[in-house]
């Protein structure tokens, strides 16, 4: 198994030594309640609050609130269906199935924010549905964890301010991996430590002060009152590791590997490349048309290759991804579409070697 490649860092980044590191000198403190008032509790509770800062170091901000939470599924159901005041919710049919599908389920308005066929959303759509004057807020992602598209978030912030509308961004594909310091426009951040290097089954939501959210977990005063349950101090510790010593350089190093995996896919393979416009640097979502996706993934697997078909989360079933759907493309393309997304241990990676496996394992 020593010779298999893992190109599904998008579904989940392995831990970094830096993390590792972290989590182990953690594991050598007192396990203690972060709650508790003895000293034991106080130094879970500092460790924690350390924690805290280093995530909103890694967001460029010094106010706001950080809520630690399960992951980035359970920030955004925590913002969308914590969101306060009347009005309609403004999102789009490209976002991470825990916006969407819960969008989908709110006992409010939901608007559709409209995207060309790259998976970009539409500028002038925003300003068509920010001019109606009728939103509570807009939730969108940084960028998309099926095609690697990012949006023009700054572009965003500075409308949603200007008309006076709360903007939460799903930044679980960027924070940790490449700068992301939150513009000024920007009320609510969600964020994952799996995706790039931390432990599985922490994330958090950033939220500017002023900007509140009804609790998803109640029954403890913990997170003040926002997420209750006794605090995972240990994932917290994993996360603001990740974030601290992330590495943007070697994440935006990746670019020329995934371009050049990219073009010889395309011409030896005849794949196609589905999104368009700027990209994060480590991903590339491919047809390999006239194939199904899931054959494409289980031959890979068998010649030690893993890559995924949509989001890991809809990986198993057969369903066309709704991300891939949404893009309009025909449906050979749609049943096709692979996803492969590399990780910083891919920096000096030798492409050719690659693509003959993988010319291999379809043939
Ligand atoms: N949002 C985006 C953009 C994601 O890529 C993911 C992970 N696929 C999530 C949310 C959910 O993250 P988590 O696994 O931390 O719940």
């Amino acid at each position: 198994m020593t010779d298999r490649i893992y190109l599904d860092h998008n579904a989940c980044s392995p831990m970094t030594p830096a993390v590792v590191g972290a989590l182990r000198a953690a594991l050598d403190a007192p396990p203690c309640n972060a709650g508790s008032v003895h000293a034991e509790g106080q130094g879970a509770r500092a460790r924690l609050e350390r924690a805290r800062r280093a995530v909103k170091q890694a967001l460029g901000v010094r106010g706001g609130r950080v809520v630690f939470t399960s992951g980035a599924t359970e920030a955004n159901n925590l913002v969308l269906r914590g969101w306060q005041g009347d009005g309609a919710l403004l999102t789009s049919m490209l976002e991470h199935p825990s916006v969407r599908v819960v969008a989908e389920e709110l006992d409010r308005a939901v608007r559709w924010l409209a995207h060309d066929a790259g998976g970009l959303l539409e500028l002038d759509a925003l300003d068509a549905a920010l001019a109606a004057g009728d939103l509570a807020g807009v939730s969108v992602m940084a960028a998309n964890n099926e095609l690697g598209t990012r949006n023009p978030i700054a572009a965003i912030a500075a409308r949603c301010a200007a008309a006076g509308v709360p903007l939460h961004v799903d930044a679980a594909q960027v924070v940790g991996r490449l700068p992301f310091d939150v513009p000024d426009g920007v009320t609510a951040v969600t964020m994952s430590a799996h995706k790039c290097g931390g432990p599985i089954g922490v994330g958090a939501l950033w939220m500017r002060d002023g900007f509140d959210v009804d609790a998803l977990i109640r029954g403890g005063h913990q997170e003040r009152g926002r997420r209750a349950g006794t605090e995972d101090v240990l994932g917290a510790i994993g996360m603001a590791a990740a974030f601290t010593h992330a590495d943007h350089d070697a994440w935006a190093a990746l670019a020329p590997v995934r371009d050049a995996l990219e073009c010889a896919l395309v011409e030896t393979l005849g794949c196609v490349v589905n999104g368009a416009g700027p990209r994060l640097p480590n991903t590339t979502n491919l047809s390999f048309v006239g194939r199904d996706a899931e054959e494409v993934i289980q031959a890979l697997d068998l010649a030690g290759i893993a890559v995924s078909a949509g989001s890991a989360c809809t990986a198993g079933s057969i369903d066309v991804s709704p991300v891939i759907a949404a893009l309009g493309l025909d449906d050979a393309r749609t049943r096709s579409a692979v996803r492969i997304s590399l990780g910083p241990e891919h920096v000096a990676l030798d492409v050719a070697p690659l693509v003959d496996r993988i010319s291999n394992a379809l043939r």
